[in-house]
């Protein structure tokens, strides 16, 4: 066992730290008051090589390990939650999925869309009556000679109306008779298929969070990834998730970390007392406590990222136990050390003027998006009671 990054991971990290900070972190404001998507980062970042790391040589990619990409993840997080998420999406999310059990030229279209236009694939999963109980998802496929016409409502999309590929999470039916769930492909502009609703959300507003209408929406055979097969379809949607849970840890990591290097500068500054605040003890605590709560996340984190296994065609994929433990508890110690790290600003970590209470908006969603704090703790708990996945079963 070695903890140590090697020389290109080092370098991974120095360049999206570089980016961060000299290209990211000044017009992160921006993006977050204008609700702004930040194209121009997307075409930094893919200049750059961080989106696509993980895709195999033979679509393109440079065919990295999971970890060199939430490496890249956590250092842009630092100074930017949204662009982070849009390298975690064009690396793991519906990519995971496509690369394992999609067709080559599933493949190679979403991996080319990703390499050559920055595309930003969509995950459709969630509806307003199946959230963490997404096995309710009424979203159908119905069959028609030569395809399937899709009919349904998707809701808190990230990227909606951005994104070219969309994985859509559909209740398969041939002549009436239910398959089981699975996965299809719907590019943005295809007839039938319309962006609702756009959310006014709390943080993370680069990216927008949108409703998916599909009305009569026809697709080709060809477009299904993972066909409803009993409930084999739905565990192998979940198991190519598992890399977007680790992915949004190394988010929420990210943003934790950048907040608590800014709180550290400010500490050593901000006199009080007639001394800075850094010296007092109580203050002191708070930090190392924080300090503590950041490795744990990265050691979770790391672990999962690392540990990822083969599923079909060698696509790396965290295991649930791992992923599901780095989420649950990333989720609620970022927010604790960006509300620690807002603590020590005062009454400026309250103001728009500074990027402490953007963060601590941006840092709330990791215990909701990607499944929430809850249900991570039920699928870890289901392991260990060796009880099955289903609760209604
Ligand atoms: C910013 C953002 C981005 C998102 N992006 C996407 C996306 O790209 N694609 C997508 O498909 N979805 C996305 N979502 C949706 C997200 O995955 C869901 O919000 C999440 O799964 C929770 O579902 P829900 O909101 O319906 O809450 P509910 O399922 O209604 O849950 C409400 C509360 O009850 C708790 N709860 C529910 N069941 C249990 C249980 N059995 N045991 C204990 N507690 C339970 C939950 O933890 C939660 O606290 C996004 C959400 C947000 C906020």
């Amino acid at each position: 066992m070695d903890f140590q990054l090697n020389d290109d991971q080092k370098q991974i990290v120095e360049l999206a730290d570089t980016l961060g900070r000299k290209e990211f972190a000044p017009k992160a404001a921006t993006w977050d008051k204008n609700h702004e998507y930040p194209y121009e980062n997307v075409e930094k970042l893919r200049q750059a090589g961080l989106l696509g790391m993980t895709i195999p040589e033979r679509f393109g990619g440079q065919e990295r390990p999971l970890i060199d990409a939430i490496l890249a993840v956590e250092a842009t997080a630092k100074y930017c939650g949204v662009t982070a998420r849009i390298i975690v999406e064009t690396n793991m999310g519906a990519l995971g999925a496509v690369m394992a059990y999609g067709t080559d030229a599933q493949r190679q279209l979403v991996a080319g869309r990703i390499l050559e236009q920055g595309d930003k694939p969509v995950i459709g999963m969630t509806e307003p009556e199946a959230g963490t109980a997404l096995t309710d998802l009424k979203t159908r496929a119905d069959r028609i000679p030569g395809g399937w016409r899709i009919n349904g409502l998707k809701h808190w999309i990230t990227g909606g109306g951005i994104s070219v590929s969309n994985l859509i999470f559909v209740r398969f039916f041939d002549q009436g008779q239910e398959l089981g769930i699975g996965g299809i492909l719907v590019d943005k502009d295809h007839p039938g298929f319309t962006i609702g609703r756009v959310e006014d959300a709390c943080g993370l507003r680069g990216i927008p969070e949108t409703e998916l209408l599909f009305t009569d929406c026809e697709v080709p055979d060809d477009r299904v990834v993972v066909m409803g097969e009993g409930t084999t379809g739905f565990k192998k949607l979940m198991d190519g998730y598992n890399g977007q849970r680790v992915g949004a840890s190394a988010v929420a990591l990210g943003i934790a970390q950048g907040a608590h290097d800014l709180a550290v500068d400010w500490m050593q500054q901000r006199k009080a007392f007639g001394r800075p605040i850094s010296d007092f003890q109580g203050l002191q605590w708070m930090m190392a406590e924080d300090e503590i709560k950041l490795n744990c996340s990265r050691l979770l984190i790391y672990r999962a990222a690392c540990n990822a296994r083969g599923l079909p065609n060698n696509v790396m994929l965290p295991r649930m136990a791992e992923a599901s433990m780095a989420k649950a508890y990333t989720g609620h110690a970022s927010l604790e050390v960006v509300s620690d790290a807002l603590q020590m600003f005062g009454a400026y970590g309250y103001s728009r003027d500074l990027p402490l209470e953007r963060m601590f908006r941006d840092v709330r969603m990791f215990q909701i998006g990607g499944g929430t704090t809850q249900a991570q703790l039920n699928m870890i708990s289901r392991g260990i009671f060796r009880q099955k996945f289903d609760l209604r079963k």
